[in-house]
């Protein structure tokens, strides 16, 4: 059975990571992927990076089409990915489980090409654009140790800067796993 990882919150040093490739024989990924992407779908996520829950791993799982309401489910497993090349621009809003209950506009690249391995050791090239575009540059972001509040002009971080600043605080005090109404206490 996979099982829910407790999410790191903003303030959690491994947000901050540059994260390890992985090695696709690591007998800990059989586990492991499972639980990621059960947690990714628990959580409500579009996409979900190692870092997240406490893994030093370059590993991000995503389904960016996906609605808890029609139960369409294709995950994806990334498995030291690369962005190679980006192309136009576009805005859009953007949020983060580990960084809650903020959102704010982030420029990001319209058009990415990419690669990655599967769990199978398959090495797949691709395309994306628009949304799923925009996942792929947030997960990425997160193995190398960038949140998308980084990318937020310095005029809108200052609705969010003291948010942010008592987030950090709590992380230092040790409180860095986010707590959900619905999870047992
Ligand atoms: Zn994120």
């Amino acid at each position: 059975m996979a099982k829910i990882l407790p999410i790191r919150i903003y303030g959690d040093e491994i947000l901050r990571k540059k994260l390890k490739e992985a090695d696709l024989k690591d007998p800990f990924l059989k586990q492991y992927l499972p639980d990621l992407i059960h947690t990714m779908y628990e959580r409500d996520g579009v996409g979900l990076a190692s870092s997240q829950v406490g893994v030093d791993l370059r590993i991000f799982v995503m389904d960016p089409w996906w609605a808890r309401e029609e139960e369409q489910k294709n995950p994806r497993v990334l498995i030291n990915p690369e962005i190679h090349d980006r192309q136009g621009e576009q805005i859009g809003e953007e949020g983060c489980l580990s960084v809650p209950d903020i959102f704010a506009n982030v420029n990001r690249a319209l058009k990415i090409s990419y690669s990655y391995y599967t769990p199978e050791g398959e090495h797949i090239q691709a395309e994306a654009e628009g949304y799923e575009a925009v996942v792929i540059q947030h997960e990425y972001d997160h193995l190398n140790g960038v949140l998308f509040t980084d990318r937020v002009s310095t005029l809108a971080k200052l609705k969010f800067k003291m948010k942010l600043k008592s987030m950090a605080a709590l992380a230092r005090d040790g409180v860095n796993i986010m707590q959900y109404p619905e999870d047992p206490q």
